[in-house]
């Protein structure tokens, strides 16, 4: 990467993991880097998510199916994917571009433009944590979707071929009586399992941590409690940022708002259809008989971090606005879930119970690019149910189209310009 004019100053607005990755790949490439967030750095849906990189999950929650789910969950509030009647005209526009795409073809395609991002991820992830190892407990052990039911895992055999022929992602079938030996923490009872072994997983919160401490050792200025206020433009630029902490000016903004970035549609000039999606977690303490990988239950969707102080689980998607309760039921959903699968009850002492609101695009992609009427004026949003696993080619991609360098995976179909 080349080296920006030294005096070329950047501020990036949101910092979570999206927000993290721009900064350093910005950094890197020498221009002088601000972050601002209005809360706390990571302290978003960056903090509390499952933790898995995973080029394994390339397949968008947009597959056949999903909108039957949808519609059959208004009258089934347990149900893992939720809608709620809301009276927002938006989420119905949403929703009906999220149906639109709900076919095979749709599916395969999102998922043809989602690899390269993904790869590129987890590859720039294992520079990083060269660069900085054992940052958030990072640890490349597979990932692992574990069936109870034997019809459940035969009917995952197609998908796994899928995977293998059209995106080539391998991974070896465990089968039942091979289950304890793969991880002494499943039961013996189950039908088996698919390993993905190139995927990895961090402590979110412990990456977002280590990372934002490098960055600040670097140069970076991370600036909390600063909430962007007004955007103030000139012609076909940015002039300032209005800020709780007054005016702030730069030669180029990056916008990682997350599931906030719709808010700001109208002040940048372009479409920004991101719907919170909220998932819950609960972190507790490692049961007797830990998990030694990080599972996914498909039967429940369920997902389950073993972290080095602990166990986390974590799921659900829910459109109902912005509902920033906690229902105990969720939790207790979450744990119950787990439980017909491992060896120890999981019901330690619970460190944190937890939510988080995905910034959901309805054709499953991430926002990555120049906003289409403001020539220093960049998004990197919409990352879906996977910003942490694309955080780190999101923050290369934004510093090649900052520097106008050619990009080292095809962006076009992430551009702002498509809404
Ligand atoms: C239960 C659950 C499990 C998940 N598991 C995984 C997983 O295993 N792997 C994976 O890859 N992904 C996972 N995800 C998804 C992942 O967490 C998100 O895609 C990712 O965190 C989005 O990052 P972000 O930086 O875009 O958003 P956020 O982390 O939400 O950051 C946006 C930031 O913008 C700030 N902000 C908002 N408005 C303003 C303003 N006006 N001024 C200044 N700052 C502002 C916010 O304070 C926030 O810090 C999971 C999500 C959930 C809910």
């Amino acid at each position: 990467m080349n080296t920006a004019a030294r005096s070329e100053t950047v501020i990036i607005v949101g910092g979570g993991i999206v927000g993290i990755g721009c900064a350093h790949y910005l950094q890197k490439a020498g221009f002088d880097v601000t972050v601002i967030d209005r809360a706390g750095i990571g302290q978003a849906c960056s903090h509390g998510n499952c933790g898995m990189i995973c080029p394994s999950h390339v397949l968008p929650l947009n597959e056949p199916g999903a909108l039957r789910e949808g519609v059959l969950s208004l009258l089934n509030p347990s149900a893992p994917l939720r809608i709620r009647l809301q009276m927002r005209l938006d989420l119905y526009r949403w929703l009906l571009q999220f149906a639109r795409r709900c076919t095979h073809r749709q599916m395969l395609e999102a998922g043809q433009r989602l690899l390269p991002i993904l790869e590129s991820s987890i590859d720039e992830y294992r520079t990083l944590f060269a660069e900085l190892p054992a940052a958030g407990q990072w640890k490349e052990n597979g990932l692992a979707y574990v069936f109870r039911e034997q019809p459940s895992l035969d009917a995952f055999a197609q998908t796994d071929q899928l995977l293998s022929e059209t995106y080539g992602i391998t991974a070896r079938r465990i089968e039942s009586a091979e289950l304890s030996a793969f991880d002494p923490a499943l039961r013996s009872d189950l039908a088996g399992a698919y390993v993905y072994d190139h995927d990895g997983s961090v402590r979110p919160d412990r990456l977002v941590h280590d990372w934002s401490t490098l960055l600040a050792h670097n140069g970076v200025e991370l600036v909390e409690r600063c909430g962007l206020e007004a955007v103030r433009k000139s012609g076909n630029s940015i002039e300032s940022l209005q800020t709780s902490n007054g005016e702030m000016k730069a030669d180029h903004f990056v916008f990682a708002l997350g599931a906030w970035s719709s808010k700001w549609s109208d002040a940048l000039s372009c479409q920004l259809p991101v719907e919170p999606g909220k998932g819950y977690s609960v972190t507790m303490s490692r049961p007797e008989i830990c998990p030694r990988h990080p599972m996914l239950f498909p039967e429940r969707r369920i997902g389950v971090t073993p972290f080095d102080d602990g166990l986390r689980i974590g799921s659900m998607m829910e459109f109902v606005g912005w509902d920033s309760t906690i229902p105990p039921q969720r939790i207790q959903q979450l744990q119950e879930s787990a439980a017909p699968y491992l060896v120890t009850p999981v019901g330690g002492e619970v460190h944190e119970t937890w939510f988080g609101w995905r910034p959901m695009t309805w054709d499953s992609l991430p926002i990555i690019g120049r906003v289409p009427e403001l020539d220093n004026a960049f998004l990197a949003t919409g990352h879906n149910m996977l910003g942490l696993s694309m955080a780190t080619a999101t923050g290369r991609l934004i510093a090649e189209l900052i520097q106008e360098h050619p990009t080292h995976i095809n962006a076009r179909a992430f551009s702002p310009d498509r809404f």
